[in-house]
């Protein structure tokens, strides 16, 4: 239970003298007492029952496997406090005009970047692309769907699992592009193989925090630049495409 996060946290906590700073890091920087406060809040809350381990440790946010009372998996991102690139967050949410933040705390700011994040994803999963369903967002904590299999083994990333037929994969990933881009009139921002998932050779969108709405005067160079990147991987798949053909089934203005 989340009861045991605690009990770690606190022993790593009086510990903390005896270890070096590189053995604590990790479990200090996501266990902060907010961030534990804001875990039990969600417990209470009844989204989350069980804190499973760590899917994946990126530069900004953790992810880990819960499960709810229900016993049904669920994602967890823990966005950390300490490492987060906030010139980044700002430069991504100054041009939104759903977000006017005129703060320089750092931990509004995260606040802001999660809330976005969730809005993203629930107006993505409303358009109908496929994205994780947004359950909830607490301060740094972002609940969501769980994109894996009944034993809580989670799909991969396409760069760890590239899918077994790349041309019918790729067709599928331009319908999702399409429908992200003319129906929830957004740009990713970050799209590449390391966020989208090979579920069941079918693609998952993630990681959307970062992503902007068509308004957002940066959207056209996102755009172009996630274009870029997706024709170099699937290119590199062997799929036979280019920025203008991309371009072009995207039928964007
Ligand atoms: P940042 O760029 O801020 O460091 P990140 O890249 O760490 O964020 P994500 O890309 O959202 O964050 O998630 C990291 C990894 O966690 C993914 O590559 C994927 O393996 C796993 N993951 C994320 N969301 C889910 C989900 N809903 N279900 C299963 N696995 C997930
Ligand atoms: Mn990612």
């Amino acid at each position: 239970k989340i009861a045991k996060a605690d009990a770690k946290h606190q022993k790593l906590h009086s510990e903390k003298r005896k270890k070096d700073n590189s053995e604590r890091k990790v479990g200090n920087e996501i266990f902060d007492k907010l961030t534990l406060e804001t875990l039990y809040k969600l417990a209470n809350q009844g989204y989350i029952d069980i804190l499973n381990g760590a899917i994946s440790t990126g530069k900004e946010a953790n992810v880990l496997t819960g499960i709810d009372k229900n016993e049904n998996f669920l994602a967890v991102k823990i966005y950390r406090i300490a490492t987060s690139d906030f010139k980044k967050m700002d430069y991504y949410l100054k041009g939104d005009p759903r977000f006017n933040i005129k703060t320089k705390n750092k931990r509004k700011i995260i606040y802001s970047w999660v809330t976005k994040e969730f809005k993203n994803l629930t107006r993505l999963y409303e358009a109908g692309v496929r994205v994780p369903k947004a359950f909830t967002s607490a301060n740094n904590v972002l609940l969501i769907e769980f994109i894996g299999d009944e034993t809580g083994n989670p799909a991969q990333p396409v760069k760890n699992q590239p899918p077994k037929n790349p041309d019918e994969f790729f067709n599928k990933l331009l319908v999702q592009f399409k429908l992200f881009v003319n129906e929830a009139k957004l740009v990713h921002g970050d799209l590449s193989n390391y966020n989208i998932l090979n579920f069941n050779e079918k693609p998952v969108i993630i990681d959307v925090s970062q992503s902007v709405v068509l308004d957002n005067p940066i959207s056209r160079e996102l755009l172009e630049r996630d274009i870029n990147t997706i024709v170099h991987e699937y290119r590199k798949l062997c799929v036979k495409t280019s920025f203008e053909e991309v371009w072009e089934y995207l039928d964007c203005k």
